[in-house]
């Protein structure tokens, strides 16, 4: 059993003053595996004021000094790989598949930014003027539990980057990762009060943080509905915000594709992370032509999806986080189902030979409308629609036709088509033929998927202001 009693302020572990408790879980075996005491609002005006009192030094820090602390944290964070991924196993219950990519990003996100910082100009002439991008301030960033590393360490590289002090608040799902990636940070052995780490309900910490006077920037990965109170709470001090929300992706399988690396690369897109992926490419949009043999070879290709322990190598779906989400899962599956939709594969209910675990069964909807609300919703689980479409226009037409905006899929055989397809959707970013990633680019979304970008020079100069000075 963990016990998780510690936050990070002014460069070093306290005692949360908070006394509040909240059960870890592991969620392959549903069993408690530890415990952890949660931050308040004190706790939060404490970190905050370590934050600010390390802003004046290290907003002055060169280039070359943030660059050295960008591979001192990356060479921390990289040494525990290992251990980072068992934690990230255990209290997240990642598949192999997802781990492998996402405990060594948990360091290279690091020396991406590194890179990005190397070639970036903080001072540049326009006309008469000279333009110096400055740190915004004391920043805070709010974290989810499906990718915790991730996004604690990009978050920060950004602000060590910029000049940022910062204040973080992760999921308290995820806080035996949380412990020991912050063990990570301190190795690092950055400026006091740099960097703070506050456990805590998003409701307590997270509210009391978005609300701050004396945090000028918020960092955001979560849900839009908690966004959307996150963006009321900073309007009253005009703060500065980036939310990287929901999504319901498109995955467009066009008429000429190559279906035998389509298909199977169009369910990795849908079941990606579990299906606890804001990029997950959720609404599979196939040519009504084509329809019978697209779905007869989805509902073959997913035996190759097996749900269950994260330690089997052939694993490629794990549990969902929790009780809540497995919950809000099955409900979504019994949802499909009243609103019209045919189960191809999957359905309620634990896969088979599974008798404990907050395990779903690969699900994939066939009949599927894009009114219906299975086809509306972020579910955030292993849940797919088939939605048919008649022609190029009618696809284009449904694939935009959602409140969400962050990713979209295409596959075809003609590059030239795919990339036509690919101008006209309005996502913040658009794949073809796969799922390639691409670290310095921006990553965020269009309409409800969010507000501004994160990565790269992008997502840096959303931690700066600009400041002209005309002599
Ligand atoms: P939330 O958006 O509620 O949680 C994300 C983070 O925000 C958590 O750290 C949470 O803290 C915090 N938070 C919650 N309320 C507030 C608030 N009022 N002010 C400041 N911070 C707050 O997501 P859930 O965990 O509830 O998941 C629900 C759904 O959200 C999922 O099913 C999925 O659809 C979507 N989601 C999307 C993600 C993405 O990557 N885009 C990531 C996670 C979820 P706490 O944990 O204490 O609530």
């Amino acid at each position: 059993m963990r016990i998780i009693d510690q936050i990070y302020i002014g460069g070093g572990f306290d005692r949360p003053h908070g006394s509040e408790e909240a059960p870890l879980f592991n969620p392959a075996t549903e069993q408690q595996i530890g415990v952890v005491r949660l931050g308040d609002e004190e706790d939060v005006e404490r970190a905050v004021a370590a934050a600010k009192r390390a802003f004046p030094a290290f907003s002055r820090t060169s280039k070359a000094e943030r660059i050295d602390m960008l591979h001192r944290l990356n060479a921390a964070v990289s040494r525990r790989a290992d251990e980072l991924a068992d934690a990230m196993r255990e209290e997240y219950g990642a598949p192999q598949g997802f781990v492998k990519f996402a405990a060594p990003r948990a360091g290279s996100v690091f020396l991406d930014m590194a890179k990005t910082l190397e070639t970036y100009e903080f001072r540049r002439r326009i006309g008469r003027a000279e333009v110096e991008m400055r740190p915004a301030g004391v920043a805070a960033a709010i974290t989810p539990w499906n990718s915790n590393y991730g996004f604690i360490c990009s978050k920060l590289a950004t602000a060590v980057a910029a000049g940022a002090t910062i204040v973080i608040k992760p999921s308290e799902m995820s806080a035996i990762q949380t412990q020991i990636l912050t063990e990570c940070l301190h190795d690092a052995n950055l400026p006091a009060g740099v960097f703070n780490i506050v456990n805590g309900y998003g409701g307590v910490v997270g509210a009391a943080l978005t609300s701050h006077r004396d945090i000028a920037k918020i960092t955001f990965t979560g849900s839009t509905a908690t966004g959307r109170a996150i963006l009321q709470a900073a309007s009253g001090a005009m703060k500065r915000v980036t939310l990287e929300l929901g999504g319901k992706s498109p995955n467009i399988i066009l008429d000429d594709a190559d279906l035998d690396a389509a298909i199977p690369q169009a369910l990795a897109a849908g079941f990606i992370n579990s299906g606890q992926a804001c990029i997950a490419g959720t609404r599979i949009l196939a040519p009504a032509d084509r329809l019978d043999e697209i779905q007869a070879r989805l509902a073959k290709a997913i035996g190759a999806f097996k749900a269950g322990d994260p330690h089997d190598p052939e694993v490629r779906i794990g549990p969902m986080v929790s009780r809540k989400q497995w919950d809000r899962v099955q409900s979504y599956i019994r949802l499909g189902q009243e609103e019209g939709a045919k189960l191809l594969a999957g359905g309620e209910g634990r896969p088979e030979g599974v008798d404990r675990g907050w395990f779903v069964r690969p699900t994939l909807f066939s009949d599927v409308c894009n009114d219906m609300r299975i086809a509306r919703e972020e579910i955030f689980g292993p849940v797919l629609c088939i939605i048919p479409y008649r022609d190029e226009k009618h696809a284009i037409e449904i694939a935009n036709d959602t409140d969400y905006g962050l990713q979209a899929y295409v596959f075809s055989s003609d590059h030239k088509r795919a990339r036509r397809v690919a101008e006209e959707l309005e996502a913040g970013r658009v794949a073809i033929n796969g799922a390639a990633h691409e670290p310095l680019a921006p990553f965020g979304g269009f309409k409800q998927s969010g507000i501004g970008r994160e990565f790269g020079v992008f997502g840096l100069e959303a931690f700066l202001e600009p400041r002209t000075l005309l002599v």
